[in-house]
């Protein structure tokens, strides 16, 4: 078969890829962005105190490889110690390399039908094979659907893009079922209302949680992630990553992450803010009309039972609002949107009352 001219160079294995598609990020002045699920307060005075202090004659240097600063400050904020601790250039890369080192064992992979859409990119990357348990009617995980072989298991705690919570006991009740399978909880939003499984790090070697800084500390422009676990789990992660790239976190970074550990008042203050303005924004949608999911995130999974999701969406970007519809078989119907400011939120209602006039 003749391939196009520009994909004559392409190995096999990049003419075989699915890339991921992130929310867009444009530059027009003035939009209301309310489409990949960033903070809508601007990160930690502290933060960027931090990074100033940083920005210097030291950027002549190399960072410190195993960034053993911020594994510290985050190994005290759960009470772990820093070798349960592995930290990568947002929470993207760190679940890459789990996917890489600790979930390729030849047997399927399991995460449900509806969730995080980088999952199974990353299974096109390493050839892994995957199943997709499907969420229940209202869009619950049925832990019962994973007492299955498998090569691990992979559930966003609350899930994407749904908001919804997996209670704590059935996360155990998961791992108890599997004492032979890694299990990811990704939890890039539990900061917003959700149960930690971090607490059962110590009684389950197979268990694995993620984090982001790029959600509730309002730093995904930073590019900062992390993993727990048993400290064999984050060696097989540091094998992966000392093969790969030895620096995924710049001086800038780790020193802006550790500041921003360091400054709890700022944190909860402002998931704080977030989650009032959550529920704010659902009471505002449903008195449109909407079906709004319970949510434990920064960001309302929300359907109009008169109109189509892509058409509200489109509407809304004329009207210089962005958010995020994601053409997938279930969740056609919805949009996803994030939690802004409290202004954010009175434009994005006046703008639907336009729309659903
Ligand atoms: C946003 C998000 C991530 C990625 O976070 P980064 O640290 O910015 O790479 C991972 N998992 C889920 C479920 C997310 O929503």
């Amino acid at each position: 078969m003749k391939l196009p001219a520009h994909q004559r160079f392409w190995s096999p294995a990049v003419r075989g890829l699915t890339p991921y598609v992130p929310g867009e990020q444009p530059t027009i002045e003035g939009l209301i962005k309310l489409n990949t699920n960033e903070h809508p307060m601007g990160p930690s005075p502290a933060v960027l105190a931090a990074i100033r202090a940083e920005t210097g004659d030291a950027l002549r240097l190399y960072p410190d490889p195993d960034a053993r600063e911020l594994k510290h400050a985050l190994a005290e904020l759960h009470r772990l110690q820093p070798d349960q601790i592995f930290v990568g250039n947002g929470s993207d890369e760190v679940l890459a390399h789990i996917f890489l080192g600790l979930l390729d064992h030849g047997r399927p992979v399991l995460f449900p039908d509806i969730t995080y859409s980088f999952y199974p990119v990353y299974c096109g990357l390493y050839g892994i094979d995957h199943a997709r348990p499907p969420l229940d009617e209202q869009f619950a995980v049925r832990v019962d659907d994973y007492r299955r072989g498998n090569g691990g298991i992979v559930l966003a705690n609350p899930n994407a893009p749904t908001g919804r919570l997996l209670a704590l006991a059935e996360i155990e009740r998961l791992l108890t079922l599997n004492p032979d399978s890694v299990v990811v909880i990704d939890e890039a939003y539990v900061d917003f209302g959700g149960e930690s499984a971090v607490g059962l790090i110590g009684q389950y070697p197979q268990l694995l949680v993620v984090r982001t800084f790029s959600k509730s500390r309002s730093l995904a422009g930073l590019r900062v992630g992390y993993a727990m676990g048993d400290p064999g789990l984050i060696e097989a992660l540091e094998r992966v990553k000392n093969s790969f790239n030895s620096y995924p976190l710049d001086r800038l970074a780790i020193a802006a992450a550790v500041a921003s550990v360091r400054d709890p008042d700022w944190f909860e203050r402002s998931c704080a803010l977030v989650i009032r303005e959550r529920e704010a924004m659902r009471e505002r949608l449903q008195a449109r009309g909407f079906e709004v999911l319970p949510s434990c995130a920064n960001f309302l999974l929300a359907r109009h039972p008169q109109h189509e999701g892509a058409a509200l969406q489109a509407g809304l970007r004329e009207r210089r609002i962005l958010v995020r519809h994601f053409k997938a078989p279930r969740l056609d119907p919805f949009l996803r949107i994030s939690v802004g400011t409290e202004a954010q939120g009175l434009a994005l209602d006046d703008a639907l009352a336009q729309i659903l006039a």
